[in-house]
């Protein structure tokens, strides 16, 4: 494919930033209604039209709004609003150590995406809570641009249950995050084509919590993020 207007859903700040600054993207202020505090950010790379949508903070925590709830929102939005040939979510996320995740690899997503903690124990019901959104095949620009390609599992949490794990393994999925399968429901729901760049923060088979992996990890993964989603746009 060969896309003119690339949309980007981003749910930190500290990940988006050296994006932005690398490629001198403008803030857009008056798109969305003033309450929403989506960032929106545009300008050009590799002679194509780039947008990013960024959660913003929560009004009263004052964090940035990850997780599934704000990725649907923005997703509909810059979809809606903007009218992107492609959106690609980016972003970090945990990986499984055991299926050869290192810390700082940067994976593409495989289809499908999946939840990993929506259970909803009824005929069709469970399907359905687990859910099976697709990916564009990126196979081809994995090998070429010297990445990894996985499953990713989404679920609204930072650290994870037994049950989490148990459904990360039947979704056949090594990568875990928050936001993923809400950008591809939503990328389906409208007909755009959709894929993920992750980098891994921290392995979430290993005994260290989740957090302390997260924090002493998240400067290099969002260096790596950052050069592979200049990869990715020059790729695409
Ligand atoms: N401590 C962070 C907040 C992290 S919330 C801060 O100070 O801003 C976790 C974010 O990282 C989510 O957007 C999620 O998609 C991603 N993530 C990274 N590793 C993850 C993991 N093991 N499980 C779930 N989400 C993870």
């Amino acid at each position: 494919m060969k896309p003119d207007h690339i949309a980007l859903v981003i749910a930190m700040n500290s990940e988006a930033a050296p994006l932005i600054k690398t490629l001198a993207l403008e803030k857009k202020a008056d798109l969305f209604p003033a309450p929403l505090p989506f960032e929106l950010y545009q300008g050009e790379a590799a002679g194509k039209r780039i947008s990013v949508i960024v959660s913003g903070l929560d009004r009263e925590h004052g964090v940035n709004n990850v997780g599934t709830q704000s990725a649907t929102l923005m997703t509909y939005l810059i979809i809606a609003h903007l009218h992107p040939d492609l959106v690609i979510n980016a972003g970090t996320a945990g990986g499984i150590g055991e299926k050869g995740c290192q810390i700082g690899d940067i994976y593409l997503s495989e289809s499908p995406f999946c939840y990993h903690d929506r259970r909803i124990p009824l005929p069709r019901f469970d399907q359905y809570g687990i859910g099976s959104y697709p990916s564009i095949d990126t196979t081809e620009m994995a090998a070429s641009l010297g990445f990894k390609t996985g499953r990713i599992s989404t679920g609204d949490s930072l650290d994870m249950t037994d049950r989490d794990l148990e459904m990360i393994r039947s979704n056949r999925a090594i990568i875990k995050e928050m936001e993923a399968a809400a950008v591809a429901w939503v990328c389906r729901m409208m007909d755009i084509p959709m894929f993920a760049v992750k980098v891994i923060t921290d392995l979430i088979d290993r005994q260290t919590s989740t957090e302390a992996q997260f924090t002493a990890n998240l400067q290099l993964a969002v260096n790596n993020l950052r050069r592979s989603i200049l990869q990715v746009i020059d790729y695409l």
